[in-house]
């Protein structure tokens, strides 16, 4: 198992936590603690609407590959890339679920409203277009311990451990290089 990973509480079923918060094929309910634990791992997939405020009890997601304008600006073969993959008309629906009165939120059940992600990205073309922010907070947290950009790299991609290193991956970590690793130690803070 990752070192880092695991100081971090990251799951050690966390690729199929992934793939399950990806794909939505049916609705999941999960605890508080189970939900703050593995949405960490999935903000590079899913995008909070913030008009769902006014949907009153449930919140929308959108598919980080949804936004029509995504990548409009931009040149070069990247920009190309991100700009071949728009439209997607996947959205997720968390509705809170509460106990007492007044209520406290217990939980939450995660469902698709209707349609599921376009054939053209998984869960692994978001990987590689965006690092997790529980993965970039653990960067982060590397880099503030004073270790270089490489050994942060090489640390956290375990490429000595095949077992780590899936773990890593499953995690979301296809992103990660020395010029990921190096804009977390300019813009820490992101
Ligand atoms: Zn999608």
């Amino acid at each position: 198992m990752h070192r880092i990973l695991q100081a971090g509480n990251c799951p050690l079923e966390i690729g199929l936590w992934r793939e399950i918060l990806f794909k939505l094929e049916t609705p999941i309910e999960m605890t508080v603690q189970q939900f703050d634990l593995v949405w960490p791992y999935m903000t590079n997939c899913w995008t909070f609407n913030s008009n769902s405020h006014s949907y009153g009890d449930y919140f929308l997601y959108r598919c980080v590959f949804g936004a029509k304008d995504r990548g409009a600006s931009g040149h070069g073969v990247r920009a190309k890339k991100r700009r071949a993959i728009t439209g997607c008309p996947a959205f997720l629906k968390m509705i809170p679920q509460y106990v007492g009165e007044p209520g406290s939120v217990v939980g939450y059940i995660l469902q698709r409203p209707k349609n599921p992600h376009n054939d053209d990205h998984s869960l692994e073309t978001a990987d590689m277009v965006k690092m997790n922010s529980a993965l970039v907070d653990m960067v982060a947290y590397q880099l503030s311990l004073g270790k270089s950009v490489g050994e942060v790299r090489d640390t956290m991609r375990a490429k000595h451990d095949k077992v780590a290193e899936k773990h890593f991956l499953d995690a979301g970590g296809r992103k990660m290089d020395y010029q990921v690793v190096a804009n977390i130690l300019r813009h820490p803070k992101r």
